[in-house]
């Protein structure tokens, strides 16, 4: 089938009567068919996503069509899509189906997106490899023995093997960008609050995200712009949205910091920094302006964002008991019901994370712990904010390393470790958009990461776009 960077590529065919939606989402139910060894969506909607097509088709020829027409998309499985399974990769929700559907699934249907089936993951996004989905692995498109990163592996998979033509994934500590750069997509958390999370199965709710996977920037603009937005279900989504129609401000010059301690970070793969050295460089040329800068508490990046969420994930957890959803193992009494529940349903590094979160929230581990940490994010916020007031914006690479291979990585802390790039946005709220710089001598894709000011997502990207388009 015909592979189609942009969504105006596909719409434009459309238009001129060489495709419709019925056909598109035929190609790629078969594509997914053809790669079923890769593992990347969980479930498709077959049915329901070709009589939507039909319907779309209708839309398109009476001119009635939203702005979304013709944009087949595949969904992380953590996000709820109304009378249709979410489980988040895990055997606690087994059989759990949503009995509504998330804002963002709103938004998109609403512009005639078709959700063509939910993705793998790892197991309540808790990951980087997405091993530790109860569905198994997913594998790398551009090399099966490898692993496309975490948790949202199959949405980055999916959009590289040309499954769908973008895909929704959620970002805590880079779950968006890690994949991308893993698959060779792009990818954007936005800014904390400018996107909805509601219906998005919370793993650490003050961190979590939900964004776009995609083959161009232009399609991460089109699909952010939609599913921004304020949100009366989500208290903490602000009354922001992308405006698409604005003239874009990216023309002029940009001032970009670029990270010393990232650069310069002992276990970097030397392509990644080769690469990304070569982007400085093509950036430079293009007129903006570059200065190295430090951030000297890049060692607590890590620490703090795995005391904070899983914190917070303890106790989002708490709420599967083996009553209110899904699975459930009987037991003597209640309490015996639930932990039996627990014990079966949950994976060995959701069980980890819990007993941490519970650990550093106990009273005599608090202050020691999650309020040391809490005080760390402020100093990494306050950091990032005065970078970001002398710069545009904070370059640096997606990852430290390429793709590794399936079952490789063993140690929770080599995996943990892995986040040291992307966790600074996630801890500080900014939004950041991994990119592909260039592919590597055994066939993936070293990726840069840009971080931005709040809300500064159509700059940012624009002028992203004007950087790789040169
Ligand atoms: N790898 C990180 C973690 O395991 C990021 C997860 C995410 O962004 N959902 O927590």
């Amino acid at each position: 089938m015909k592979q189609y960077n942009s969504l105006k590529e596909i719409q434009e065919d459309i238009s001129k009567n060489r495709l419709t939606c019925k056909e598109l989402v035929e190609n790629y139910l078969q594509n997914i068919e053809k790669n079923k060894h890769l593992n990347a969506f969980i479930e498709t909607y077959q049915s329901d996503a070709s009589s939507k097509a039909s319907i779309i088709d209708k839309k398109i020829e009476n001119k009635t069509a939203g702005k979304l027409a013709g944009l087949v998309v595949g969904i992380k499985d953590n996000i709820c899509y109304k009378s249709h399974p979410a489980t988040a990769g895990s055997k606690i929700l087994n059989n759990f189906k949503s009995t509504y559907s998330a804002t963002v699934v709103e938004k998109l249907i609403n512009e005639d997106a078709i959700i063509i089936g939910r993705l793998n993951c790892d197991e309540f996004a808790m990951g980087s490899t997405t091993e530790s989905s109860v569905y198994g692995p997913t594998r790398n498109p551009l090399n099966p023995n490898f692993v496309p990163g975490g948790s949202s592996g199959g949405s980055a998979a999916a959009v590289q093997a040309n499954l769908c033509h973008a895909t929704l994934g959620t970002d805590t500590g880079g779950s968006i960008r890690q994949p991308a750069a893993f698959c060779g997509v792009f990818g954007l958390k936005p800014t904390y609050g400018l996107v909805s999370r509601h219906g998005l199965i919370a793993y650490a709710s003050s961190f979590d995200q939900i964004g776009p996977i995609t083959k161009s920037i232009e399609d991460l603009q089109l699909i952010t712009a939609v599913i921004s937005g304020p949100d009366d279900f989500d208290s903490t989504c602000v009354a922001k949205k992308i405006n698409q129609q604005k003239k874009s401000p990216n023309k002029g010059p940009k001032k970009f910091a670029i990270v010393n301690q990232a650069v310069n970070f002992p276990k970097i793969d030397p392509e990644i920094k080769t690469h990304f050295n070569q982007l400085v460089k093509k950036i430079k040329t293009l007129g903006h302006t570059v200065e190295y800068v430090d951030i000297p508490l890049l060692d607590y990046l890590v620490p703090a964002y795995y005391i904070l969420t899983t914190a917070e994930a303890s106790s989002n957890l708490s709420r599967y008991d083996g009553i209110k959803y899904g699975h459930q193992k009987s037991g003597k009494n209640i309490d015996q019901l639930i932990q039996n529940t627990r014990t079966d349903g949950f994976g060995t590094e959701v069980k980890r994370r819990i007993l941490l979160g519970t650990f550093v929230l106990s009273a005599g581990h608090y202050e020691s712990y999650y309020s040391k940490a809490q005080k760390v994010r402020r100093l990494i916020k306050n950091e990032t904010e005065l970078i970001l007031s002398k710069h545009n914006y904070i370059l640096l690479p997606t990852t430290p390393e390429l793709p590794f291979k399936i079952g490789h990585k063993k140690e929770p802390t080599e995996l943990y470790n892995q986040d040291i790039f992307t966790v600074q946005a996630n801890l500080s709220g900014h939004p950041a958009l991994a990119l592909p710089i260039k592919k590597t001598k055994n066939q993936f894709f070293s990726s840069a990461q840009i971080i931005g000011p709040y809300f500064s997502e159509q700059d940012m990207l624009g002028t992203a776009s004007s950087i790789i388009s040169n």
